[in-house]
């Protein structure tokens, strides 16, 4: 990835506290052992809360690697979003991740109680 992509990541990243935009999860950057260490998950299971550069604007609809178009989003997020053949907008996104969660229906039930609702990550 070229410079400006990583550095508009981290200062999103930061902007945000560290939490996936869409579903609120904290996420990691470096480390994926000591993220599953810190919650109690497997290596596995910390996958899906990698720290990713999501396009509000996606790549193939023209949107560029620059601050005002990077969130910081996790890999499960940012996949489900730009898997769909027409990325949903992001606020709608948003509100639709947060609606399945509410559900039980996002992120594995195991991970609701030791990621998503532990906020002293
Ligand atoms: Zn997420």
């Amino acid at each position: 990835m070229a410079t400006s992509i990583v550095s508009a990541r981290t200062h999103a990243y930061i902007a945000q506290s560290g939490r996936c935009i869409y579903c609120g999860a904290p996420m990691w950057s470096r480390s994926p052992e000591d993220f599953a260490a810190a919650h109690g998950i497997s290596l596995v299971d910390a996958g899906r809360f990698q720290l990713t550069a999501e396009h509000l604007t996606a790549r193939r609809e023209g949107g560029s690697n620059s601050r005002p178009n990077i969130a910081a989003a996790c890999l499960y997020c940012n996949r489900m979003r730009h898997q769909r053949k027409a990325p949903p907008a992001p606020l709608a996104y948003q509100a639709f991740v947060q609606k399945r969660i509410a559900q039980g229906k996002w992120h594995p039930a195991h991970l609701h109680k030791k990621v998503l609702r532990n906020q002293s990550a």
